[in-house]
């Protein structure tokens, strides 16, 4: 068999086990526990470059950016960089973990991370009505002051205090995608679009330049898959398959699905949560409108069995 290419997209919360354990050392234990699985995948023959999400780790970041701020007076760290963070610290223990079991398996094949912008248009509508938010509470006095100063945008959180909101534009471009391509090309597994990419908008002089927002790790991962013609796009997150009537009495786990039934579930608006699963159904609905051919959600346990097609929820053209 060729050797196929496949794209895992790798969920932040699968890289933290239990809410009560998410240090470094316990997210890098996390992460040799998915780095097994994909090495399962290499071992198999597939080439694989991987995606993966940071909300909680940037969260942390932020954190930390606001506390020192507040208390040392230490400057913050603009959100840009602290994607940028995010993609070094998560990539890093993903590179090292991954490449550590294929040393032991006896695998020669370097694993590398890619610092990634992803490009989005400046006129995308999302800037104009900016929903996500990020970072801590504050009140509404320190809110207003940076809406003045700074330019954010504040919403009032049913009660618990002001908090900032960016916007989610829809990736367009991955910027170093000429380096993904020489790196898969070189038999690297590379590691490229963590937390959906840094946001960044052009600068007016065919360059770049970072925006204060987020992008959806699943529709990036889902841009990566299309731009490197990947043969499978593997979502892993934190559940075996994907249900309709999720959490409903008539719930129903799925093990396949067509790229028409899940275009008809998507539409029903019923069946997916908005913000978790509702974002990896359309980033699969994009993939496989544009060349993809199948498409598979499980959590990283699963993995090999789902390739396997023991489990998971596959999703196919038709
Ligand atoms: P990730 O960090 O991997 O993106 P999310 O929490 O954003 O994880 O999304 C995965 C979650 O989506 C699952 O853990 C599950 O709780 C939730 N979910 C929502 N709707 C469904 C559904 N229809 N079937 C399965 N899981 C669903
Ligand atoms: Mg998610």
């Amino acid at each position: 068999m060729a050797k196929k290419l496949a794209v895992v997209a790798i969920g932040g919360n699968s890289l933290i086990l239990d809410p009560k354990k998410v240090t470094v050392e316990d997210q890098y234990i996390a992460a040799a526990q998915t780095s097994k699985h994909i090495a399962d995948m290499i071992e198999a023959g597939w080439d694989v470059a991987i995606g993966h999400g940071n909300g909680p780790q940037v969260g942390f970041i932020l954190r930390r950016s606001e506390l020192a701020a507040k208390y040392e007076g230490m400057h913050e760290v603009p959100l840009d960089v602290c994607g940028a963070d995010s993609q070094g610290a998560i990539g890093y223990s993903i590179q090292q973990t991954l490449q550590n079991e294929l040393i032991r398996r006896g695998i020669k094949k370097p694993v590398a991370t890619i610092v990634t912008q992803v490009k989005v248009d400046k006129n995308d509508k999302a800037f104009q009505n900016p929903t996500k938010p990020i970072g801590g509470f504050m009140e509404e006095a320190e809110a207003n002051k940076r809406q003045t100063e700074l330019g954010w945008n504040m919403v009032e959180d049913a009660g618990r205090g002001w908090r900032r909101v960016v916007a989610s534009p829809i990736p367009q471009e991955v910027v170093e995608i000429e380096s993904v391509h020489t790196l898969i090309n070189a038999g690297t597994v590379v590691i490229t679009v963590g937390g959906g990419g840094i946001p960044v908008i052009d600068d007016g002089m065919g360059g770049c330049v970072g925006v204060a927002a987020v992008i959806d790790k699943d529709f990036a991962s889902s841009l990566l898959a299309r731009l490197i013609k990947a043969d499978l796009f593997v979502i892993s997150t934190a559940v075996e398959k994907v249900a309709i009537n999720y959490g409903k009495p008539n719930e129903k786990w799925l093990d396949k699905m067509t790229l028409a039934e899940a275009k008809a579930y998507l539409a029903e608006g019923i069946h997916f949560a908005k913000g978790s699963m509702a974002p990896k159904i359309e980033a699969i609905i994009m993939y496989l409108e544009n060349g993809g051919t199948e498409a598979l959600i499980t959590n990283p346990e699963n993995i090999g069995r789902a390739l396997k097609g023991e489990t998971g929820t596959r999703v196919v053209k038709e």
